[in-house]
């Protein structure tokens, strides 16, 4: 931070003390975070073992030493869409608390944060780096009637917040034509028949050819973000990863 905005801050600090919004410690006057440093390193991050694919954790890591491509039992059953999708941590815990706070409060300064541990797992994941140009950060819009109620999409905010902090292009290439019910609540066959033509990709020239990296808050069933992938790809997109702040361990992913 610029010395003359560091300064700033901390007489923004002075006169309005900030708090971490987890644990409501007054944050020390001129620090940077929105979470402190209590918070960020309570926070369960997932690591490996977990499926190549869909990133869904292994409880061991033995088939992955014999056989690297491995894929858990629902991405050999319903193959998605996307190439790889990878998320910072469960939807438990902090982090649930952290994505109730952004999503049903409004705290969108907690987006700029997971924005942050977003573009950290992106530059751990992405097997071979590509010129920023061949890069694309997007993500799938939510809900109109979601959308009434809350006054902001929490996919968009994360997403911008994640290309900022990867330096890389963001742009809203995806339209949701329909609205649909909650994916939770369906089956498998039920999930594939709720998503049919809902998304469609308004500028196909902006994806053609590029690695696109799709923002979400939570990995759920995945059916989502597979049917996203499906239409990013038949707009031309190279590769379509999938990143998550948070992942359930939902099972049957469905086939797109
Ligand atoms: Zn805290
Ligand atoms: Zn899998």
């Amino acid at each position: 931070m610029p010395p003359h905005l560091k300064y700033l801050s901390w007489a923004i600090d002075f006169f309005i003390p900030r708090s971490c919004p987890l644990c409501l410690e007054p944050h020390p006057y001129g620090s940077e975070g929105v979470l402190c440093h209590a918070c960020q390193n309570a926070l369960e991050r997932s690591d490996p073992p977990w499926c190549p694919k869909c990133g869904k954790p292994f409880s061991s890591g033995m088939t992955l030493a014999y056989s690297p491509n491995h894929l858990c039992e629902e991405c050999q059953k319903f193959p998605p869409a996307y190439d790889s999708a990878r998320s910072v941590g469960p939807y438990d815990g902090l982090f649930r608390e952290l994505i109730h706070l952004m999503k049903y409060r409004g705290y969108t300064s907690v987006a700029t944060e997971l924005g942050a541990m977003l573009a950290h797992l992106a530059r751990r994941e992405m097997q071979e780096p590509l010129p920023p140009e061949d890069i694309l950060v997007t993500f799938a819009p939510i809900d109109h009637d979601r959308w009434k109620i809350r006054g902001f999409d929490q996919a968009k905010v994360l997403a911008r917040s994640a290309a900022k902090n990867l330096g890389i292009k963001f742009a809203e290439t995806i339209v949701r034509k329909k609205s649909t019910l909650p994916q939770t609540s369906l089956s498998a066959s039920g999930r594939k028949k709720n998503l049919r033509g809902v998304f469609s990709v308004k500028s196909p020239d902006l994806v053609s050819g590029k690695r696109v990296l799709l923002v979400d808050d939570v990995l759920t069933t995945g059916s989502t973000a597979s049917a996203c992938a499906r239409e990013l790809k038949k707009a031309g997109a190279g590769s379509v990863d999938v990143l998550t702040v948070c992942h359930t361990l939902l099972q049957n992913t469905v086939s797109y």
